[in-house]
């Protein structure tokens, strides 16, 4: 046992891996810590309590976490500080506390625990995944974030809060990094079931926040000096589904075909009028889920950005299907057309994969050109890799991989032309930006409301979180430069 948990105060540390949600839950994690009066550190080498929350998307990543767990454990060992690790997100979410490390006996402890067991299966033997290590003390789902210190209790002896405020983890409000940025988690879980994506299988099922606890939240966020918020979830577009059980209909709400509004368009309208808050932006959106008033509520509604994540994955509609991507290549077009008809400085950034199993030379043309065609603001191009448990896992992973870097550089020279002549349309412009930073020489960092970065000469009087109007001034490859006016 740790003595230092029992001689000063408590540090803790959080190493996210993944994506925004991801971070958005170690937001929920930092909130349940600080509230039992533990202090955060940026140093994992400091902290009492090291919390790992994980990436299931890749291999790789899964790889890092048991990395990082190796080299805290060796550091510990020259230190002598052993630290309780904890690991949460997409790798638990089938995965329990390995059933030979509880047997051990200085964890009798923890396998007598009857607390939690029953109701939210706290303990799950079946997956052997973290067998592969001996070093983790504690394990849970991120749906049990709010059960974190009763767990800490029982491992460490030791009354540690044990908050019943927090029973359902999406009502924890987040400790945001930035604040006047703050992410607001109102879906998870995924019903798509793309070929490539283990989110269906380790965030289970969509699951949508009401709105009015959703609002409330984004009104204490802003209270507390939040000007943007950023709506969280796997597949945003499809928000109300669950709770809105009958409402939902997905022939009814297809793209163009309706003047009703969908929960999601709802949801927008409520937040957009919430004073003091400037800017909305959301992220999952899906081309398959995408509705025509959700499109229209960027011009319709002052506070949301002009900028849209939107998740292309290939311009073949072939490989489409094989990804069970429920949209075509034309679906995605018209869309981004009709946003970029409206306002031609509307943002568009994308996910785009190469090298997906049986993806041919024709196909990966395709969706080079639509690469070109579509001018992205940005694109996250990943090579294709193996992902089980998916689907796609079952198909021959038949590119090459020296096939998929070429087919990469080539996407990502694409790349790099647009978003080269996307930046240039900017120039000469007067924008606001809200300030998110200080740059390492010491310039201004911010974001104009179409989500391009911006770098300014630093003035004293401007902090992080404030807005401030600039000219664009300059390019630099993937950035602009600008001046406070
Ligand atoms: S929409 Fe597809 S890629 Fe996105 S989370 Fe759901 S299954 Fe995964």
């Amino acid at each position: 046992m740790n003595k230092s948990l029992y001689d000063q105060k408590t540090t803790f540390y959080i190493k996210t891996f993944g994506c925004q949600m991801n971070y958005a839950d170690s937001e929920k994690i930092h909130r349940v810590l600080m509230q039992a009066g533990c202090l955060k550190t940026l140093d994992p080498t400091q902290a009492d309590i090291v919390i790992i929350n994980t990436c299931s998307v890749r291999q790789k990543g899964e790889d890092k976490v048991f990395g990082f767990i190796r080299e805290i454990r060796k550091f510990a060992e020259t230190t002598g500080k052993h630290p309780i690790i904890g690991v949460t997100g997409c790798m638990t979410r089938k995965t329990g506390m390995a059933k030979r490390y509880l047997e051990t006996p200085e964890r009798d402890q923890v396998y007598n625990i009857t607390l939690l067991d029953g109701n939210g299966n706290f303990w799950n033997w079946d997956d052997p995944l973290l067998l592969r290590s001996e070093d983790i003390d504690l394990v849970f789902r991120i749906e049990e974030t709010g059960h974190l210190t009763k767990m800490l209790s029982v491992i460490l002896g030791r009354d540690f809060g044990n908050d019943e405020k927090w029973e359902e983890y999406l009502k924890i409000s987040q400790v945001s990094a930035d604040g006047a940025s703050a992410n607001v988690i109102i879906q998870t879980g995924c019903d798509n079931f793309c070929t490539f994506c283990i989110v269906p299988y380790t965030r289970g099922r969509e699951f949508s926040r009401p709105i009015d606890e959703i609002a409330d939240e984004v009104r204490k966020v802003v209270a507390e000096g939040a000007k943007e918020v950023t709506l969280l979830g796997q597949n945003v577009n499809s928000y109300g589904k669950l709770t809105k059980k009958k409402l939902w209909n997905e022939a009814t709400f297809a793209w163009g075909k309706t003047d009703e509004k969908t929960p999601f368009r709802e949801l927008l309208d409520t937040l957009g009028g919430i004073a003091g808050l400037e800017r909305i932006r959301f992220t999952s959106s899906n081309p398959h889920d995408m509705t025509q008033d959700i499109l229209d509520a960027h011009f319709e509604i002052s506070a949301l950005c002009p900028y849209l994540h939107f998740a292309l994955q290939s311009g073949s509609d072939a490989v489409l299907r094989r990804m069970n991507r429920k949209h075509s290549y034309q679906d995605f077009k018209t869309q981004v057309n009709y946003l970029r008809s409206k306002n031609p400085l509307f943002s568009i950034s994308t996910d785009i994969i190469v090298g997906f199993p049986g993806e041919t030379m024709e196909e990966f043309e395709q969706t080079a050109a639509a690469m070109r065609e579509m001018d992205f603001d940005y694109a996250f191009i990943a090579r294709y890799s193996t992902r089980n448990g998916t689907t796609a896992s079952k198909l021959e992973d038949d590119v090459s991989a020296s096939e998929k870097a070429r087919r990469w550089s080539i996407l990502n020279d694409i790349l790099r032309e647009s978003v080269a002549k996307r930046l240039k349309m900017m120039m000469g412009r007067e924008e606001d930006i809200l300030i998110t930073g200080i740059g390492k020489d010491d310039t201004l960092v911010g974001r104009t409301r179409n989500f391009k970065e911006v770098y300014m000469p630093r003035s004293s009087e401007i902090t992080v979180g404030s807005s401030v109007r600039a000219k664009i001034v300059g390019v630099d490859e993937w950035v602009l430069r600008g001046e406070v006016v």
